[in-house]
Order: structure tokens, then sequence, then C-alpha cells
């Protein structure tokens, strides 16, 4: 058995074990699966929203499922187009009407991009039902569980530690997870090109990030789901999803620095950032009509249901989430880094950071060059011991 440890549960991550245990190794492959959030899915991971007044207490009727990392991605090769397609068809994801993005380069202009100048596709995706944490995420987990039975473990709010072993850096085993023969890293971090300095791993950073939420607010049918920068002090806008595919619900996100404000709660409360936030959109005079009453009342510009609201449901009627998400700073790698310790151990840095595409489709990619490279690197050291 040669034992696997892969670090994280991300879209790289999964798709990893995955291809790894259908492929050639896979029967004699145990996996350990560590991450420190204490969910899978990482930079697709979705939160419920409860909207104002609705659906009982500890179920999720009448809530708005909100994206907290990618809302949207793209494929633009033909092997992740036919990827995307399989999930598709599974009712994982679903394709995004170009008239509902905003921003993005395939619709500048305003047209359907079938093929850029390259020859390759364009088409962007968006999650099924539930988001990305109730649809694409748990099918992968699902299918990888089925996959490997019992030789398979999940570590869930299990921080893997850098460590070095005769100077070459590794990470340490989780307790109880034994000594793996490969350890793989799916998400650079800044601690890690602190902690292994000189090795050439892709550089990432900590952005921070506000989300405000609106859960409450209809939006109207030619609203974009997401829209990138629509003015300079925003990141982005992007529409929540409801369980029937409809949009309803506003994310609007800007970095601290944009709107002028402090990340920390104890400089700048939640009062002081939404007004920020709606000074700059009603500054900025957006083209598209969010459903949002930015002179006072939310949500009774177009949310008939929304008057008369007590003091308890209206704190629901918006939210703010301060986010932090690790982002590649400096430009990829086109392929992932790996390197083997003194005593034989394979050690590979692998994500979005360290494919050609960067984003969702960068981390699928990146993990399908590693599973190659590990079939081989096995190979060999069979080759070697006969
Ligand atoms: C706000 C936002 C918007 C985005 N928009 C888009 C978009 O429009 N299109 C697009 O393609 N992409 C977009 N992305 C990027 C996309 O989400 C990521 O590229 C992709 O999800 C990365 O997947 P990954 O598996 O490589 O990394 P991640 O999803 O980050 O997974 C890494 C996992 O490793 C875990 N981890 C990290 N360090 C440790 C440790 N020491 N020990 C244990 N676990 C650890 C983390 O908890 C995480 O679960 C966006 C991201 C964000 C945040």
């Amino acid at each position: 058995m040669t034992r696997v440890h892969i670090i994280g549960t991300g879209i790289s991550a999964l798709t990893l074990a995955r291809t790894l245990l259908k492929g050639q190794l896979g029967k004699t492959l145990r996996i350990s699966l560590i991450d420190k959030a204490r969910a899978p899915g990482g930079r697709m991971t979705s939160r419920r929203v409860k909207r104002a007044g609705e659906g009982r207490s500890g179920s999720d009727e009448g809530s708005v499922v909100v994206e907290t990392g990618a809302r949207v991605f793209q494929s633009t090769t033909p092997d992740f187009r036919a990827q995307c397609e399989d999930w598709r068809a599974a009712g994982l994801i679903s394709e995004v009407k170009l008239d509902r993005l905003r921003g993005v380069r395939a619709v500048e202009g305003g047209e359907k991009a079938v093929s850029s100048a390259d020859g390759n596709d364009e088409t962007w995706w968006e999650a099924g039902k539930g988001g990305w944490t109730e649809s694409l995420i748990p099918a992968l987990t699902g299918q990888i569980s089925d996959l490997a039975g019992d030789r398979l473990e999940w570590f869930y709010n299990t921080a893997a530690k850098p460590v070095h072993s005769n100077s070459v850096p590794t990470f340490e085993p989780p307790v109880d997870a034994g000594r793996p023969d490969i350890v793989v890293y799916t998400a650079p971090t800044p601690q890690i090109v602190d902690l292994f300095p000189g090795r050439d791993v892709p550089k990432m950073e900590y952005r921070k990030t506000f989300a405000l939420i609106y859960p409450d607010m209809r939006v109207s049918s030619h609203t974009p789901i997401y829209w990138r920068g629509p003015c300079s002090a925003l990141s982005a806008i992007s529409t929540g999803i409801l369980d029937n595919g409809e949009s309803r619900g506003v994310v609007v996100q800007a970095e601290p620095e944009k709107l002028g404000v402090e990340y920390d709660k104890a400089i700048s409360g939640d009062e002081v950032v939404k007004a920020a936030f709606e000074r700059v959109m009603r500054e900025a005079k957006l083209d598209v009509d969010l459903g949002i009453d930015l002179d006072g009342k939310d949500g009774e510009k177009t949310d008939d249901t929304a008057t008369a609201q007590s003091s308890e449901s209206s704190t629901q009627r918006w939210q703010l989430k301060r986010w932090k998400f690790a982002q590649v700073a400096s430009p990829p790698r086109r392929e992932p880094a790996s390197w083997t310790t003194d005593d034989g151990q394979l050690v590979m840095c692998i994500g979005d950071g360290t494919s050609e595409h960067g984003g969702v489709q960068g981390g699928w990619e990146s993990a399908l060059v590693a599973a190659k490279e590990i079939e081989q690197w096995v190979e060999r050291g069979a080759e070697k011991s006969t």
C-alpha cells in the first residue's frame, strides 16, 4: 500500500483523490484527506443565509444560498469542458447564460464567445441546487468514499504543519494518520513561502474582503448573477441562488481599503462598513436595478412582502461578513512543484497557482498533472525495488 496525504479538500484535492483512485494505482493506495476547515470545499464553499420572516427556525426553508468564493467559473479547454458536461449531466452544475454575467471577458461586446482567439471554448458554469456545498462538493466526496472504501480517512479541523526533514521541507502527519509516502499540499500559503525559503512554491497572499449580503432582495430579471468590478471601489456583485434556481438576494464584495474602512470590527463596526458600501454604490450610479433602496428602507423598493418587519427580522435584512481568502500573488507556476526528502518521501505543491489557467479550472488541471507524476514516481520506485 502506498500512503498518500492530501492536504486540503478543495477542488484540487478532491480531483486528485478521485483521479488517483480511478487510475492504475487505485487499489494500492491508502489516502488521507486533511483540512483545517470543518467541511470540504475550500474556496468553493456556500453558506445559507436566512431571509427575513421566512421559514421555520432550524430549517433551510426561506434561505438564500450565497457563495463565499467562486460564484461562477469558466471552462476554456476541451478536456475541462468535457468534465463540466459530465457534471452538468449529473445535475451538479449548470451553464450560465452569458447575459447574466458582466465585466468578464466572454461577454465583452455582449455576445457569447463560443471560441476564443486560440480556438478554445469559453463556457461559464454555476453550482447546481444548494450551491457548491450541496451539489458538486458532496458528489465528489461521495465518489471518493465509494472508490476507496476503508482505504480512506477524512480529517477536518486539522491543520497540517510544515516541517523540515533533514532540511528538506515536508508536512508533519496529523496524529493517527501515520507517516505517508507521498504528501500533496493543495493550498500554497504565505506560511509555506516563509517556512520553505528558497523553495520554488507559488506565492499566495490573504485578501481581506467584506461581503455585504442582502438576503431579502428580489432582483430584477436583467440583474447579472455575477458582475466583476462594476465600479472601482467594488470587487464584485453577485446574486444568491434560490432552491428553484431563481436568483434572489444580493452579495456585494469589496476590500476594506477600497471602501476606506478598517477590516478590524473594533475600529469599523458593521454599520460603518455598510454605510461605506452604500455610499460607493450610490456614487457609482450602477446601471442595474439591484432592488436596494440606498436611501434608507432596504428591500421595500422591489420586495413588497418586506414591509412591516419586526425589529428582530429587520436585523436579518442585511448581514456583513468579513472573509479572508488566499489569492495567488505572483504569476502562477505552470506546473506543480515537487521534491523528494532524504528519506524518500515525495512532496508536492499543487493547486490553482500551479497551472496555466488559475481558478477552478487551474485547480482541476493541476490535480491531473499531479496524479500522472505520482503514478510515474510510484512506478519508478517499483522498478528500482525489483
Ligand atoms: C471571492 C472569490 C471569487 C472567486 N471567483 C472565481 C471565479 O470567478 N472563477 C474561478 O475560476 N475561480 C474563482 N475563484 C477561485 C477559486 O475558488 C479557486 O481557484 C479554487 O476553488 C481553488 O481550489 P483549490 O482546491 O486549489 O484551493 P482551495 O479551495 O483553497 O482548497 C485548499 C484547502 O486547503 C485547506 N488548507 C490550507 N492550508 C491548510 C493546512 N495547513 N492544513 C490543512 N488544510 C489546509 C483549506 O482550508 C482549503 O479547504 C474565486 C475565489 C474567491 C475566494
